[in-house]
């Protein structure tokens, strides 16, 4: 039986964030990967927030050095209204940009750099089993050569959609959000505007409830999906005829991807949002989408997965060391304020009341900047209004644009 201080389930982003802290602090950490990198994920767009932990992990400059499309802000369409966001008119004073990025380059990109500072990656190599013995948590693995056991201080489970301790150990709890699906792909962006919409990300609305992506990538490919209520999907046509209806629907679509090449057959993931009954206990942790995922509208995933990959290690850390957690204030309240501030912006986004803001013209200027300062992840600044009283705010604001009165 092979030993190590923790292991960590999944190389995705917030596997890898947890493993690089935890080994800067002297620990011995193991990956062990289902796949073989480098592996097709969803999840394309990043938020600022991002920038600061990969800094604190010590991998910010590996992905800078990897050239991906930057991104400055958003653009939110429906019909002839837009709406644009940009990070350098923020509210909190954080990070003004981030990226566009193919997963699969990305997330090789952390792995191969965490292993140079000495992190194991067993690829090809699934968590099938996780038993808690007194003196060590036993995970059996199962790789080409064959089922091994593994004895460590500590598991971190983030395996992502895998949901390996969920299913063990029945933590699966329904998400409170109805169930939304989306049907998406990489296009060769032959038709790419020489103007800023070409290399930037947009949301263009379909219907209140339905809505595309735009995400460009340096390398000229777009990433585009469709998400919503997709009961428009004719279940006889191929998922590309399919994708292809919608892109025709849309004017915008159309004219830029109409005659595009499709690089791989549309993917199409339903009822993606979930959730889980507790998110650690005794020796075990749970990050990234193991966790809560909500909804891709606002590409919050990436940032939670970093943000609690880096914060369950700074406690596994101290834990190791002697010290106390208090695990629920210090990690659960911290990530359940953030999944919750966008619960608020998710919903609004759904049932139109952020449609009324985003696309009215009398939306004061402080005010959107508050609004932009979540919308690039800084969901924990609670000087900021619009994190504070996410709850009512945003209502509030729509009934007075609706009303005409001049916003607060
Ligand atoms: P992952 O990146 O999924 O990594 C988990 C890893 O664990 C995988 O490599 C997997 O192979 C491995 N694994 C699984 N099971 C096992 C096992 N048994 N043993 C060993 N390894 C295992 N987020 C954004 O930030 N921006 C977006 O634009 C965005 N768009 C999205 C669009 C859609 C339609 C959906 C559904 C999600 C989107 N997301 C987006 C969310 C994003 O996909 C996730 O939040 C993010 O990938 C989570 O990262 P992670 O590190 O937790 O997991």
């Amino acid at each position: 039986m092979t030993e190590t201080d923790v292991l960590v389930i999944g190389a995705g982003p917030s596997g890898t964030t947890a493993a690089a802290l935890l080994n800067s602090k002297g620990f011995n950490v193991t990956i062990v990967e289902k796949t073989t990198f480098p592996r097709f994920v969803i999840g394309e767009s990043l938020l600022p927030r991002c920038m600061d932990i990969l800094q604190e992990a010590g991998l910010l400059d590996a992905v800078k050095s990897a050239g991906f499309q930057e991104k400055y802000g958003a653009k939110f369409i429906k019909g002839d209204r837009s709406c644009d966001f940009d990070f350098s008119e923020q509210y909190t004073q954080g990070w003004k940009w981030t990226w566009q990025v193919p997963r699969a380059d990305f997330d090789k990109v952390l792995a191969d750099k965490v292993e140079t500072f000495g992190v194991e990656i067993h690829y090809n190599a699934a968590v099938e089993k996780v038993n808690f013995e007194p003196d060590g948590v036993i995970t059996t693995v199962v790789s080409d050569n064959g089922t091994e056991q593994v004895k460590s201080k500590y598991i971190i489970d983030s395996s992502g959609y895998g949901r390996v301790l969920p299913r063990l150990l029945d933590l699966d709890a329904p998400s409170n959000l109805p169930p939304r699906a989306s049907i998406f792909t990489h296009i060769k962006d032959d038709n790419r505007p020489e103007n800023i919409d070409g290399n930037r990300i947009q949301i263009v609305v379909l219907k209140q409830d339905t809505w595309a992506w735009i995400i460009p990538f340096s390398n000229g490919n777009t990433s585009v999906g469709i998400v919503g209520d997709l009961s428009g999907i004719d279940k006889d046509k191929s998922n590309e005829e399919n994708l292809r209806n919608y892109i025709k629907s849309n004017e915008l679509l159309d004219e830029r991807f109409g005659n595009s090449t499709f690089i791989f057959e549309p993917r199409i993931i339903s009822a993606y949002s979930s959730s889980v009954k507790k998110f650690y206990g005794d020796r075990f942790v749970l990050t990234g989408n193991s966790t809560e995922f909500l909804d891709p509208v606002f590409s919050s995933g990436v940032t939670f997965a970093l943000e609690s990959g880096l914060l369950a290690a700074k406690l596994i850390a101290r834990e190791l060391q002697g010290e106390n957690v208090d695990w629920e204030n210090e990690y659960v309240k911290h990530i359940q304020q953030g999944v919750d501030t966008f619960r608020s912006y998710v919903n609004g986004w759904y049932d139109g009341t952020l449609q009324t803001i985003f696309f009215s013209d009398v939306l004061k200027q402080n005010i959107k900047e508050q609004i932009c300062s979540v919308l690039a992840g800084y969901v924990w600044d609670e000087t900021n209004p619009y994190v504070k009283k996410h709850d009512t705010v945003l209502v509030a604001l729509a009934k007075v644009i609706q009303y005409n009165l001049k916003p607060q």
